[in-house]
């Protein structure tokens, strides 16, 4: 923070929470006026280590914190896992204030979709492999986000942008998005924090039973053996492999375990200079999950 910045006037005043995307507007007029930097951090709540590593780092660069909180429809397919997405906002508004949030934006589904909602924000190509095969969550799912981190660009127009690496297709896409439409906005990606076994941290892991939470660290095994093994014998083949056997003894069948560039998604089978991402889908007991680890030239 700027040394004319060190004590801006929300430092004292705790966390407020908005639910009206005029009042957000309204509430930063005057720290944008006054020259203070913004950090926006979208999340979809019931916060854990990951969320509260990117509000960290966001309250350290930025003078003023906005966080949003909401579960966004359009990022479900029908029959996925909206109406039981885990939801706590209480507990949500004490961490991020304790974090260093000004402003959470907690809006109403009607506030971000009024009647008649018909704009889309589409990254095309990179969001049709991965999660985003038609047979999987599918292109629509990051149309969901991207449209809706749209938004929430344009309400709360920050300097920065928070983002975790635990989502690298969903990253990509909006690094593209902000690219390709030019949003007046940097975006930063932070490293995956983890639990103590390499289970990445997710909102998600609250529907893991005791067997299968324990199951479940065999996708963070794989992704280390892939990375470690791909380094060692030089070949991407070999990582996955050692990937494989890591989910194979514990019983996790992937939806996908793949190599591609980090940043075009596209398909790597060889290390070309370029960083490479490893990632991985699987469905472990109720929870589907993701994780990926990136394998630096
Ligand atoms: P979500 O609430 O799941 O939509 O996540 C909100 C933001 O937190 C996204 O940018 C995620 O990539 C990021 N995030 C989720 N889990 C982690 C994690 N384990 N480590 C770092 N960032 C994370």
């Amino acid at each position: 923070m700027d040394s004319a910045l060190a004590n801006p006037p929300h430092a004292k005043s705790g966390v407020k929470l908005i639910r009206a995307k005029r009042e957000l507007r309204d509430a930063l007029i005057w720290p944008r006026r006054t020259g203070y930097s913004i950090g926006l951090v979208p999340t979809m709540g019931y916060l854990h280590e990951g969320h509260l590593s990117l509000l960290r780092a966001a309250h350290a660069h930025c003078d003023i914190v906005v966080m949003s909180l909401f579960v966004n429809p359009a990022q479900f397919r029908p029959g996925e896992d909206l109406d039981r997405y885990p939801r706590d906002e209480e507990r949500d508004l004490r961490l991020a204030g304790e974090a260093g949030v000004d402003f959470v934006y907690a809006p109403p589904v009607e506030e971000v979709y009024p009647e008649g909602f018909a704009t889309h924000v589409e990254v095309e190509g990179l969001t049709e492999v991965l999660c985003g095969d038609p047979a999987r969550r599918g292109p629509e799912h990051f149309r969901g986000v991207t449209t809706v981190v749209a938004k929430l660009f344009n309400t709360v127009q920050p300097d920065i942008a928070y983002f975790g690496q635990k989502d690298a297709q969903q990253a990509a896409a909006i690094r593209r998005m902000v690219r390709d439409l030019d949003f007046p906005v940097r975006i930063e990606v932070l490293p995956t924090v983890r639990e103590p076994d390499g289970l990445a941290m997710s909102s998600r892991n609250a529907y893991l039973g005791a067997e299968d939470r324990e199951r479940a660290a065999a996708i963070s095994r794989a992704l280390r053996a892939a990375a470690e093994e791909t380094v060692r014998a030089e070949s991407l083949a070999a990582g996955l492999e050692a990937a494989r056997r890591e989910l194979d003894a514990a019983g996790v069948e992937p939806e996908y375990l793949e190599a591609r560039d980090a940043e075009e998604l596209s398909s790597a089978t060889e290390l070309n200079g370029r960083p490479v991402l490893v990632a991985v889908a699987a469905q472990v007991g109720g929870a589907r999950l993701i994780d990926n680890v990136l394998i630096e030239p």
